[in-house]
């Protein structure tokens, strides 16, 4: 049987699968990085529904339709930035996974992708925030038998190469 986490190098906004998980900024109303990206692709419908949503917290997460996209839905988390959460970087991030993937499960979701969360602007280093996703993620997957596949999407190869190493060391 394939392993139900799955690391694959690409443009998130490209997967067909139940849910993309966004890393968002906490007024949910778009920003630039993975989130312009996905906000550009799946069209102006996305940020009115994010608009009645009252922003999201760090380390929470919310749910919309997917619109334009291939993906069915968006899960929006908002992640630490790196540096400025007194400490609670690492628990933060993990929460982000968790509660993403708890969504997931709520609304009956089987596949879900994410991006590397707070990576990119908000400034964590990736092979740590690779290792806490693929620990959340293995654990979440242990427990919740209902989701079959996730996805950590990995933008450019030297990310595959930090996601494939955090794989190894975490198994
Ligand atoms: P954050 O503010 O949480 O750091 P960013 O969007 O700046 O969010 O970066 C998060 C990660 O997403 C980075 O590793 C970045 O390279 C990656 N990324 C950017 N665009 C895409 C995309 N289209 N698909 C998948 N990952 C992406």
């Amino acid at each position: 049987m394939q392993d139900r986490l799955q690391l694959v190098e690409g443009d998130i906004t490209t997967l067909d699968v139940d849910a993309i998980v966004n890393a968002a900024k906490s007024s949910l109303l778009g920003g630039g990085g993975v989130d312009g990206a996905i906000h550009r692709a799946a069209g102006k419908e996305l940020v009115a529904e994010c608009a009645t949503l009252g922003g999201c917290q760090t380390g929470q997460a919310k749910i919309t339709s997917g619109y334009r996209l291939k993906a069915r839905h968006v899960i929006h988390t908002v992640g630490p930035i790196f540096g400025a959460e007194d400490g609670d970087e690492d628990a933060l991030l993990a929460s982000c996974y968790r509660e993403s993937l708890k969504l997931a499960v709520a609304h009956g979701l089987k596949t879900i992708a994410f991006p590397s969360i707070s990576t990119g602007a908000y400034g964590f280093p990736m092979d740590r925030a690779a290792r806490i996703a693929v620990g959340e993620v293995r654990a979440f997957l242990e427990a919740n038998p209902s989701i079959e596949k996730v996805l950590l999407v990995c933008f450019g190869k030297e990310s595959l190469r930090i996601h494939q190493e955090a794989l190894a060391i975490e198994s």
